[in-house]
């Protein structure tokens, strides 16, 4: 550090620090200053690659089906079933109960939507981010960027923030961060952590997840490293949900383009096959599970398969429109054997698995095929022939984080609060566990987001309300119990 560098005086004390220009950040600045609080957000990047995942988020947001409580329950049963049951319940009521408000929140903040699509099997529905997967992303944030900005609300791009400061009551009272000019000292009554996951933190990825998990394909960006974690933990914050495979989202997705190249809406109604011509997985538990299961699979590659009849369901139409856009590979035959030559998989036993599976389906399930398929089983018979090929497994976000509580205060490992400390968004562990239904991270980056927000001002009322009530159990998911962790090979590209 040069002379004089680290002498420029703090700046002035404001209500709200945000740290991180994401959604979880730009919504907890937004609602800060809508509740008429001074808010300052610190951005490490520059102002183009500003937003970190949310940027190049695929822009699918969960929501209820409806604004009733049965709908809100549901929910609720579904996502914490899908982590297994071990996730907090209470910040998943949260999101049930507010959820929809937010989005009409963020509507009215400049962000244009597609009309929501169920996500079967699940009762919860997709609100897509207009007008694209993957298109729109760039346009939502500069749309609430603007809003915030015009309500007199500062940004400083290129700061990024090092170190918590703790006040002599032990209280925090802001962020040291450093810009060009050297380091400074951001003093606020509140500091809200909203920095994302810490997929590109080798260090941390081999500590916790795998000794080679650092080697994996990274569909994210490279500069999401896990920071406000690690301030945050220096203070004495505990971390939830770090350990193991569990602590990752993994999805199948095309070698040629990782980051946009993934079918995630198809995988549920197709049938994913390995280099062997076999299925491995039941496809109807979704995408994270079926990019879990290719970790298992050789050489971690495989394809997925539809034919005409399934090509017409919306999620795979949606999923074959992005491929098309982003000019990836998808092969097409008009039978079943040439799909197979063309996939590069043996096709006497690729036959035999279609049919072994057409013969199975029935009632829409296919329960007696090998593996098992419990929903969305359609015979693969009719020309053409299509797959998604080749597959491998890539890192989309991480799940643990730091512990917070459903008004996203942070706390210790022993439950305590870490006053004057909120966090939201993928920076905060906890609400998912091995899986989750897509779309709800960006879910939980606008609720909690805005959430702390609010709660950083000392407001308690907003977005408040829990659901409680609990559904007819008719159509809830079981929970699922956890697969063991496998040998991570990919390699990160550049
Ligand atoms: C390719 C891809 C597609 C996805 N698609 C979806 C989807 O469709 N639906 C869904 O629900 N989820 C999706 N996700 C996951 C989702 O995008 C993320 O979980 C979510 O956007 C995280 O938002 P965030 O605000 O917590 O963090 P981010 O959006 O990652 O923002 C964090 C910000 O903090 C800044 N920052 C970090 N450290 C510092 C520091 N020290 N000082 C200052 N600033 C700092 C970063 O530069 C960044 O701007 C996808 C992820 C990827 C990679």
């Amino acid at each position: 550090m040069g002379k004089g560098l680290s002498e420029r005086p703090p700046t002035a004390r404001r209500r709200v620090v945000v740290v991180g220009a994401g959604l979880a950040g730009l919504a907890a600045a937004l609602q800060a200053r809508l509740e008429g609080a001074s808010v300052v957000v610190l951005e490490k990047t520059d102002e183009a690659r500003s937003g970190g995942n949310t940027r190049l988020a695929g822009g699918t947001i969960a929501v209820p089906c409806g604004s009733g409580p049965w709908e809100k329950a549901a929910y609720v049963e579904d996502l914490v079933a899908k982590a297994g049951g071990r996730c907090n319940r209470e910040v998943v009521e949260v999101l049930a109960a507010n959820a929809l408000d937010d989005l009409s929140w963020l509507g009215a903040h400049g962000a244009r939507f597609d009309p929501a699509t169920p996500i079967a099997p699940y009762r919860v529905n997709a609100a897509h981010i207009a007008p694209a997967q993957f298109v729109g992303m760039p346009a939502f944030l500069d749309a609430l960027r603007s809003s915030f900005l015009s309500m007199d609300g500062a940004i400083a791009h290129e700061t990024k923030a090092k170190q918590l400061i703790l006040s002599g009551q032990g209280r925090i009272c802001g962020v040291r961060a450093v810009d060009r000019d050297g380091v400074v000292d951001y003093l606020a009554d509140s500091t809200v952590l909203a920095t994302g996951g810490y997929a590109a933190n080798r260090e941390l990825l081999e500590s916790f997840v795998d000794p080679n998990a650092g080697a994996m394909v990274l569909r994210g960006a490279s500069w999401l490293t896990g920071d406000g974690l690690l301030m945050a933990r220096e203070i004495g914050a505990g971390l939830t949900h770090m350990g193991g495979l569990a602590s990752l989202h993994v999805a199948a997705v095309s070698p040629e383009n990782p980051r946009y190249g993934i079918p995630d809406h198809a995988v549920p109604y197709c049938l994913s096959v390995n280099l062997e011509g076999r299925r491995f997985h039941d496809e109807s538990r979704g995408y994270v599970a079926n990019g879990k299961a290719l970790l298992r699979q050789p050489a971690q590659r495989a394809a997925l398969v539809f034919d005409e009849k399934i090509k017409q369901q919306p999620r795979v139409s949606k999923s074959l429109a992005t491929f098309r856009r982003l000019g990836l590979p998808v092969i097409e035959a008009d039978s079943l054997a040439e799909l197979a030559s063309r996939m590069n998989v043996p096709p006497a036993r690729f036959l035999r698995t279609i049919e072994e599976f057409n013969a199975a389906v029935e009632d829409g399930r296919a329960l007696s095929a090998d593996p098992p398929k419990a929903a969305l089983a359609y015979k693969v018979m009719t020309p053409r022939f299509y797959a998604f090929c080749p597959l491998i497994p890539g890192i989309t976000s991480t799940f643990g984080g730091l512990m917070i509580n459903s008004d996203a205060q942070v706390l210790e490992a022993d439950g305590r609060i870490l006053p004057g400390l909120y966090a939201a968004g993928e920076v905060t562990g906890g609400l998912f566990c091995d899986d989750y239904i897509g779309g709800s991270a960006l879910a939980n980056c606008m609720v909690m987001g805005r959430r702390a927000g609010a709660r950083a001002t000392g407001r308690s009322a907003g977005p408040d309300a829990t659901v409680r009530s609990v559904p007819e159990q008719q159509g809830a998911l079981e929970h699922v119990g956890l697969g063991s962790d496998v040998l991570l090979r990919q390699n990160r590209p550049g």
